[in-house]
């Protein structure tokens, strides 16, 4: 599938949880959480429905966002490339909280933690690790 993106949809969007008022500030602020295959039909900032969710965070707003791979391009500071050389690039943060919150199971934190890091888990371990990040992700404050 090939994501279209509305760039007036996403710039409004990105503006309205950052700090910067202009496209050319606001779009700096931002820097990637991870990338992740959703199960069902998820949504980009501008509003395209999309199944490879790329988070971006923005640490002066808190704030979480949801954008599909065409539009992670429009930000200067982040890049596919840099998240797939590093891999699994979901920080240990996340998972400890969500399992300090009740979110995820003892059981699934330490089965997150054991293959944490890992370039290419099992097709096994593959499901039930995107089943682990679904409850993680569903868990954090992500608009
Ligand atoms: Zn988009």
């Amino acid at each position: 599938m090939k994501e279209i993106s509305d760039m007036t949809k996403l710039k409004s969007s990105v503006i309205e949880s950052s700090e910067s008022n202009r496209w050319i500030d606001a779009k700096e602020e931002w820097t990637i959480v991870c990338q992740y295959k959703s199960e069902s039909l998820d949504h980009c900032a501008c509003g395209h429905a999309i199944k490879n969710v790329v988070y971006i965070y923005n640490s002066l707003t808190d704030v979480h966002l949801k954008v599909g791979t065409t539009c992670v391009n429009k930000f200067k500071t982040i890049s596919l490339k840099g998240i797939k050389a590093n891999g699994d690039a979901t920080p240990l943060y996340y998972i400890d909280e969500s399992h300090d919150n009740g979110v995820i199971t003892t059981w699934e934190y330490n089965f997150i933690r054991s293959i944490w890091g890992f370039k290419k888990p099992s097709p096994k371990q593959n499901v039930i690790k995107i089943k682990i990040y679904n409850k993680i992700f569903k868990g954090l404050n992500i608009k």
